[in-house]
């Protein structure tokens, strides 16, 4: 299985070393216990949307949404991240979507079986797929990070025409 290292700024990785990683989803029952401690409050549709990774061991590992993929995986690398969206009832949790959205470690849309297995592992049925596909490409001209929009394949600070193939290893 590929393994992704993160590609993201070292200062943010630095500033975040000392955080503990997200926490390892192994139950629905233990899923809803951190929502609770976490203080993570629904929205009107009964949506929480968190950070999430899937660490090297296949688990999946959750953050607030406003915490780096980098500190929710302990500076690890990754089997797939993104974020998740819960569907959160008084009693029960379900995984409502879940997107690649994670520009610390970029990650393939090809990486969604292995988060399917982390949400098999954690007790909870896991959606078809991932909700959207992101692409992530780096300019070899400018270095920039590119997310790609629309199947265009120019990169958005330099105008440089970007790989087919994923190249952020
Ligand atoms: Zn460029």
């Amino acid at each position: 299985m590929k393994l992704y290292n993160y590609v993201g700024p070292q200062e943010i990785a630095d500033a975040v070393s000392s955080i503990a990683p997200g926490f390892a989803v192994l139950s629905p029952a233990a899923l809803m216990q951190w929502l609770k401690d976490d203080r993570q409050h629904a929205d009107g549709d009964g949506h929480v949307i968190a950070t999430f990774v899937v660490d090297r061991h296949g688990t999946l590992r959750v953050a607030d949404r406003c915490s780096e993929h980098v500190a929710c995986a302990g500076g690890q690398p990754v089997l797939s991240a993104g974020e998740i969206t819960f569907q959160v009832g008084r009693h029960e949790v379900q995984i409502h979507a879940v997107t690649n959205q994670s520009t610390g470690y970029c990650p393939e849309p090809a990486s969604w079986p292995q988060v399917a297995a982390a949400i098999g592992k954690a007790g909870l049925p896991a959606p078809a797929g991932f909700h959207v596909n992101f692409l992530f490409r780096k300019c070899s001209q400018c270095h920039a990070l590119n997310l790609i929009k629309e199947n265009v394949f120019v990169c958005a600070m330099c105008d440089a025409r970007l790989p087919a193939e994923w190249n952020l290893a």
